[in-house]
């Protein structure tokens, strides 16, 4: 029986990139149908057919408007921040366009069945990470899972230094620093690598920072020097500005290998040399470079390790290759950075090779996998509670970030209000005390609870995430022998009908016309936000607190507090210890202040009546002054 194929895609900002996992076990890229290993992340809205790739690049100087880049960046967020054609498609629509086209090429190179494992940045939380998933679907293909690309990458230095092989000599355990710098996103992560063994021990990172952030510096640069020779600003054009977009990447690559470049910049029948050397380009970005310097060393910290302990320095992600990276590196850590693997293809590989190992651990009575890859969750996971003393919401964090996956935790909580009916569990993932600060990823809710429970009830919360990154949680009010109903919504994101509705324009590619169409019919789709932020849960009226009851207010729920069911526990024991919820309802005024506001409103009723009436009967008593 032939074996299943093992394939793993690279989604980068910039560019994309395919790998397998041959006959014999190792990685291999796959080119794209033009030929290249890269495929550039770029898809041109035609009128009769979408474009992917090189061709949708020629396309960015002379039609803008039809095309659509850096989406990755935008994941997570309800549409892409650019319209296209005058619509606003999600984000996982433009990245499905891009997968549908590598699908056909390995289809092409490597036969029709695709079981791929697609990356993301180690530091994409969970509406980014589902999007990913989403737009696979979208294209056909057959997700096996999503893996952090730094975990890719190190794969592909075990596979390249023999780690990963079977039975091989036992090796030196060392510990690993991935620093990825791709286009568009920054991800730092240690990990130890042992003989068959793959560790994440920390990760950190900014998805919203990378090499076009030093591309724009030098179209700034570019672009200001124009205007003050001519008095033309080309950024004020679209087409101006990829143009000039297009020169200022040509020269950033040639200062990786020079020391100074030359930006030709023709506009509006003008035209400019700029010269711009490797330290003016260092100058110019000091303050992105030091961003990611910043964060490393924040990572190191979180990991309790010091430098000494850093054995290899990895660097991935195409920005890698500017020379200001590897010093600033090997300044900081003392390691001079080490080039075994090709940043450009080291995440696809891995990729492959994780697919592989998920094949082989999914047959049971097949042979054991190879390697074991452990990961850490890269953002604490908690739930939104009330603080007792200061009466403010707060983010209550259950798996706090880099915790070893699988992490189970209990936490105990209390129902807020007396005779609640239901609670809702608001999950939350981020660092942030905050909720508003986190993102907020699903919703839980435990319905039907007993009649009469008194304030303060003990309810436990367990959140269990698994190695590959998916979260399941439950709640249970403990001596209510009550089998609570729990329903998950995954916030955000994309319905199983959305992905069935895009993906027939996505697998037609037909042209434009298919996908404005599909963008007219949704309902009401949201406008961008100039930075488009994690989508939110839709707040109710009934979300109005951490043990908040989506039925009944909680003077309602005081209300309809009955007796004891029978299943109820024992109302003189003690309420739970932990973490305690209280009322969430607006703060009231006391009973004594809203007597004596009482009194003073009809002491002032009273008397004005009192003198209308008096200078009705004895006009008298009350002489008027004219
Ligand atoms: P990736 O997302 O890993 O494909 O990385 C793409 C980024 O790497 C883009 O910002 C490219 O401009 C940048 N890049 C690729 N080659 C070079 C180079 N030789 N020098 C500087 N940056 C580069």
């Amino acid at each position: 029986m032939a074996r299943e194929k093992a394939i793993g895609i690279d989604l980068g900002t910039t560019n994309s990139a395919m790998a397998w996992v041959d006959e014999s076990g190792r990685s291999q890229m796959v080119p794209n149908a033009e030929g290249s290993l890269l495929t550039p992340s770029i898809v041109l809205f035609g009128d009769r057919e979408v474009i992917v790739g090189k061709e949708a690049r020629s396309a960015t100087t002379v039609s803008p408007e039809r095309v659509a880049e850096w989406v990755k960046r935008d994941m997570g967020a309800p549409v892409f921040s650019h319209a296209i054609r005058g619509e606003y498609l999600p984000p996982e629509v433009i990245q499905a366009c891009i997968l549908r086209k590598l699908r056909a090429d390995l289809a092409h190179s490597l036969g029709p069945d695709a079981n791929v494992v697609i990356t993301v940045p180690a530091y994409f939380d969970e509406p980014r990470r589902k999007a990913t998933a989403d737009a696979g679907e979208m294209a056909g293909l057959t997700v096996l899972d999503i893996v952090n690309e730094p975990t890719a990458a190190a794969l592909a230095f075990g596979e390249s230094l023999g780690y990963l092989a079977p039975g091989g000599e036992p090796k030196e355990e060392m510990t690993v620093l991935v620093y990825d710098l791709g286009g568009g996103t920054f991800d730092v992560t240690l990990l130890k690598l042992a003989q068959g063994k793959i560790q994440t021990l920390a990760t950190d990172g900014d998805v919203r920072l990378g090499g076009h952030d030093w591309d724009m510096r030098l179209v700034d640069y570019a672009a200001e020097s124009f205007l003050r020779q001519h008095g033309i600003d080309p950024r004020t054009d679209p087409a101006g500005l990829n143009r000039v977009y297009q020169v200022v990447i040509e020269a950033k690559h040639t200062l990786s290998a020079r020391n100074r470049a030359t930006i030709r910049i023709d506009h509006d029948g003008k035209s400019a040399e700029i010269p711009i050397t490797q330290d003016q380009f260092r100058e110019l970005t000091a303050d992105l470079l030091e961003r990611t310097a910043y964060t490393t060393r924040q990572l190191l910290a979180a990991s309790g390790l010091q430098w000494k302990h850093v054995s290899r320095l990895l660097l991935v992600g195409g920005a890698t290759r500017m020379p200001m990276v590897a010093e600033m590196l090997s300044t900081m850590t003392g390691v001079v950075p080490d080039r075994t693997v090709n940043p450009d293809e080291a995440v696809a590989r891995g990729a492959a090779l994780y697919a592989g190992y998920l094949l082989v651990k999914r047959t049971e009575d097949g042979p054991p996998a190879d390697f074991e890859v452990t990961n850490v969750n890269a953002h604490s996971l908690g739930v939104e509670g009330i603080d007792p003393h200061t009466m403010r919401r707060t983010n209550v964090i259950l798996i706090p970030r880099n915790t070893p996956l699988p992490a189970t935790h209990t936490e105990r909580f209390a129902t807020k209000s007396k005779g609640q009916r239901s609670i809702v569990v608001q999950i939350l993932e981020g660092e942030s005390s905050i909720p508003g600060d986190c993102t907020a990823i699903g919703r839980t809710a435990v319905r039907d609870l007993p009649d009469g429970l008194p304030q303060g009830w003990p309810v436990e919360v367990t959140f269990e995430y698994g190695s590959n990154g998916r979260l399941s949680v439950r709640a249970v009010v403990p001596g209510t022998h009550h089998e609570a109903a729990l329903s998950l919504e995954r916030a955000g994101g994309m319905s199983g009908e959305g992905i069935a509705r895009w993906k027939q324009p996505v697998g037609a590619s037909a042209g434009f016309e298919a996908f404005g169409a599909a963008a007219e019919d949704l309902p009401a789709v949201p406008r961008p936000s100039p930075t488009p932020a994690s989508p939110e849960m839709p707040r109710t009226d009934a979300d109005t607190g951490f043990w908040s009851s989506p039925v009944q207010s909680a003077a309602a729920a005081a209300a309809t507090s009955g007796p004891t069911p029978p299943s109820a526990p024992d109302r003189t024991s003690p309420p739970a210890s932990g973490r305690t919820g209280q009322p969430a309802s607006p703060r009231r005024l006391p009973r004594w202040a809203i007597l004596l506001i009482g009194y003073v409103a009809s002491a002032i009723v009273g008397l004005g009546l009192g003198y209308l009436v008096l200078s009705r009967l004895r006009p008298e008593f009350f002489p008027l002054p004219w």
